[in-house]
C-alpha cells in the first residue's frame, strides 16, 4: 500500500507489550482512516455494555492517509474510546505534531486496552513500544508534563497527555497537546486517566510511502500557495475563529447565561478586535499555513490560546465580560485538561441553579475568582459541587432535579458547543444528529442558515445537514484534515481526491467519498444502538427543551423559539433520507448498500431492525 502504512500497533498496558498487525487493503479504501478507523475498530473491539472507564475500553489514536505529508492542514488525529459522558460513541481531533510522529513512526493508528498498574508513559518509536514510570507526573498539569516530556524526548516528539481533570476521571476531560490543542470532548481524557496512562510520546522517522512522490511535492506547494491567495486569508491570521464572536451577537446565536439568550450585552468586549490588541502571537498545528491559534496574555500574565467557541462559552454563557479573565480560564482549562466548551456550559447551568436557589453554593454570574475556584475544584472534583459538576451537565440536572432538566444544555449527554439555536432549526438538527452528542464539528450549517432564512423547517436544510455530515463529519475527519480551509477561505473540494491520488494511488471520485462519509456514519450510529438496545429512540436526537419552551426574551428576536412539532417532522425528513426507521436506526437494506454486513447482522440480533 501508498499512503497507508498498512500497520495498526495494539498495546496492552496490563501486559506492557505492544504488536503491531497488518490490516487489510479493504479496510483502507472503506473507511480512509481517523475517524473511519476509530469506529471500526471500536465496533469490533468492543463488547456492548462496557464501563467505558474500565480496562476493556480501546483508547485509539487514529491518523489519515494524507498526515505526515506537507499538505495544507493535515497534521490532525483523531482520539477516539467509548464515551464515559454519554456511552457512546465519542471522539475529538487535534492538530498536534504526535499525529505526524506517529505516521512516520510507522502507524496509522494505536489501540490502547487495559490498565496500567501504576502511572505510566508509554514512548512509541519506529518498531518499538516501551514504558517508563510516570509517578513523578502524576498530579502535574499537561503545559509542564509536555514541558518535561520534551526535555528527555526534544520538542520535536509529538506528545499527547492528560492533566489533573483525566487523573481525577472528569467525564469531559480530554487530551492536550502543545500547551492548548486538544481533544476528546466525550471524556477521551478519562478514558486515557482510567488506564492509568498519564502521556503517550510519539517519535518516528521512517519515510511516508508517497503514491506519487513528485507530484506530491507539486500539488502540496501549489495547495499552500493557492491558501495563501485566498481574500480572507490575512484577515483570518489576524482573529482566526474570534471574529464569530461578532457574528454571532449580530445575529442572536451568541450562547449567554446558559443559553437563555442569544445576545450578550459585553460582547464587544471579549470579541476578535479586543482580542486582536491583546494578541502576542498565533499558534498552529503541523503543516498548516493558516495557524489559527490566537496567543493572549491573560489576567495572570500568562499565555492562553483563544478562539471562538472557548471565548464564547467561558465568558457570555457565564456572563463574563473581561476577556483576559476569560483567557485566564480558558488556560488553566488547558493546564487541567478540561473541555472548555462543557466547562462553561456546566458553570452556566451552576450559575442559573444556584440563581434559583437549587443548590446552596453561591456562584453568581460572571464572577471571575469564585469560577476560577470552582473550574479548580471540578478538575479535582473536591466539594459537591465540584464532584456534581465533574459528571456533566445530564448527569448534575438529573441529581438536583427541580426540573433542571429542561434546561440542562446538551444532546445524549455531551453538552451542547456554542450556538444558541432558539431561532435556528437546521443548527439544532445539527446538534441533534450529530455522532457524538451537541458539537458542532460534523455540520456547523448555522452560517448557511442565517444566511439562507432562518425560519423554515424544510427538507432544503435536512439535505445541507446531511451533506456537511458527510464532508465535515465523514470525510475530513477520516482524512484528518482541518475543516477551516475550504469553510473560512474557500479551499476548493477538488483538491482533496488529487491529495488522495497523489499519497496512495487510489483514485475517489466525490461520490465515492461521500459513500464513505455515509458508511462511518452508519457505523458510528449503529454502535450507539448496540450499546443503548431497547432504551433507543427519537428522543435521543431531541435538542434541550429550552430552545423550544422558553422564548428569547432580549435582542432583535425577543419571543421566538422552537417549534417541537416542526423539528419532529424535520427529524422524520431526516430519517427518510438517511435510510432510518422511525426511531433512527439504519435499516438492514441501508447498511447493506454501505457495505457493512456484519453490522446488519450484529445489530439485528440485539434490536429489531427493518428490512
Ligand atoms: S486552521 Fe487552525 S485548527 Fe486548522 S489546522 Fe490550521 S492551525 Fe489547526
Amino acid at each position: 500500500m501508498f499512503g497507508w502504512n498498512g500497520r495498526i500497533l495494539h498495546v496492552n498496558l496490563n501486559k506492557e507489550k505492544a504488536v503491531a498487525d497488518k490490516y487489510d487493503s479493504k479496510i483502507a479504501k472503506n473507511f480512509l482512516g481517523g475517524r473511519g478507523f476509530a469506529a471500526k475498530i471500536l465496533w469490533d473491539e468492543l463488547k456492548p455494555g462496557i464501563d467505558p472507564l474500565s480496562p476493556e475500553n480501546r483508547l485509539v489514536f487514529a491518523a489519515g492517509p494524507l498526515t505526515g505529508f506537507a499538505l495544507p492542514s493535515s497534521g490532525k488525529m483523531v482520539v477516539a474510546a467509548k464515551s464515559p459522558l454519554t456511552w457512546g460513541y465519542g471522539d475529538g481531533n487535534i492538530g498536534t505534531y504526535a499525529s505526524v510522529q506517529m505516521r512516520k513512526a510507522g502507524y496509522d493508528a494505536v489501540v490502547i486496552e487495559g490498565k496500567a498498574k501504576n502511572p505510566m508513559v508509554s514512548l512509541i518509536r519506529n518498531e518499538s513500544a516501551d514504558f517508563f514510570d510516570a509517578k513523578d507526573l502524576w498530579g502535574l498539569g499537561t503545559f509542564e508534563t509536555e514541558r518535561r516530556l520534551a526535555e528527555l524526548y526534544g520538542r520535536t516528539a509529538g506528545v499527547l497527555c492528560i492533566g489533573q481533570a483525566g487523573e481525577n476521571l472528569v467525564k469531559y476531560a480530554l487530551i492536550v497537546s502543545q500547551e492548548g490543542r486538544a481533544g476528546g470532548r466525550p471524556g477521551i481524557g478519562a478514558v486515557m486517566g482510567s488506564k492509568n496512562l498519564k502521556a503517550v510520546v510519539f517519535i518516528g522517522s521512517n519515510e511516508l510511502p508517497a503514491a506519487h512522490p513528485k507530484e506530491m511535492k507539486d500539488l502540496g506547494e501549489e495547495a499552500y500557495r493557492e491558501v495563501l491567495a485566498k481574500p480572507n486569508y490575512v484577515f483570518w491570521k489576524r482573529q482566526g475563529t474570534m471574529s464569530t464572536i461578532e457574528w454571532s451577537q449580530e445575529n442572536s446565536v451568541l450562547p449567554t447565561r446558559n443559553y437563555r439568550e442569544g445576545v450578550f450585552e459585553k460582547a464587544s468586549s471579549i470579541g476578535g478586535f479586543v482580542m486582536e490588541k491583546m494578541k502576542v502571537s498565533n499558534k498552529g498545528c503541523p503543516q498548516c499555513n493558516m495557524t489559527c491559534g490566537n496567543i493572549v496574555k491573560d489576567s495572570d500574565r500568562k499565555e492562553s490560546e483563544l478562539d471562538y467557541e472557548n471565548v464564547a462559552m467561558l465568558g457570555a454563557n457565564i456572563g463574563l465580560g473581561n476577556l483576559k479573565s476569560v483567557a485566564a480560564l480558558n488556560r488553566i482549562a488547558d493546564e487541567y485538561g478540561l473541555d472548555t466548551i462543557s466547562l462553561g456550559n456546566v458553570l452556566g447551568f451552576a450559575m442559573e441553579a444556584s440563581e434559583k436557589g437549587l443548590i446552596k453554593e453561591s456562584i453568581p454570574w460572571g464572577k471571575f475568582k469564585a469560577t476560577k475556584t470552582l473550574v479548580s475544584d471540578i478538575a479535582y472534583r473536591k466539594g459537591y459541587l465540584g464532584n456534581l459538576l465533574a459528571d456533566g451537565v445530564y448527569s448534575a440536572s438529573q441529581e438536583i432535579g427541580n426540573g433542571s432538566d429542561r434546561w440542562a444544555m446538551h444532546v445524549k449527554g455531551l453538552e451542547t458547543s456554542a450556538y444558541d439555536c432558539h431561532t435556528t432549526p437546521a443548527m439544532a438538527l445539527a446538534f441533534g444528529t450529530c455522532s457524538i452528542g451537541a458539537h458542532h464539528k460534523d455540520a456547523w450549517v448555522i452560517s448557511w442558515e442565517v444566511k439562507t432564512g432562518r425560519e423554515g423547517y424544510t427538507a432544503e436544510k435536512v439535505d445541507k445537514v446531511i451533506e456537511l455530515q458527510r464532508i465535515r463529519g465523514g470525510i475530513f475527519e477520516c482524512l484528518t484534515v482541518c475543516r477551516f480551509p475550504w469553510v473560512e477561505l474557500g479551499f476548493e473540494l477538488e483538491w482533496y481526491p488529487k491529495f488522495l491520488y497523489a499519497a496512495t494511488g487510489v483514485e475517489m471520485s466525490w461520490e465515492t467519498l461521500n459513500m464513505i462519509g455515509d458508511r462511518v456514519f452508519n457505523l458510528i450510529r449503529s454502535f450507539w444502538v448496540r450499546e443503548f438496545g431497547g432504551k433507543w429512540s427519537a428522543e435521543m436526537d431531541v435538542p434541550p427543551a429550552r430552545w423550544f419552551e422558553e422564548p428569547l426574551t432580549k435582542g432583535p428576536l425577543k419571543g421566538k423559539r422552537l417549534d417541537r412539532f416542526k423539528y419532529d417532522n424535520m427529524l422524520k425528513t431526516y430519517y427518510q433520507k438517511r435510510g432510518w426507521d422511525e426511531r433512527g436506526i439504519p435499516t438492514g437494506s441501508t447498511l447493506l448498500k454501505l457495505g457493512l454486513e456484519d453490522v446488519a447482522r450484529e445489530l439485528g440480533g440485539r434490536v429489531k431492525i427493518s428490512l
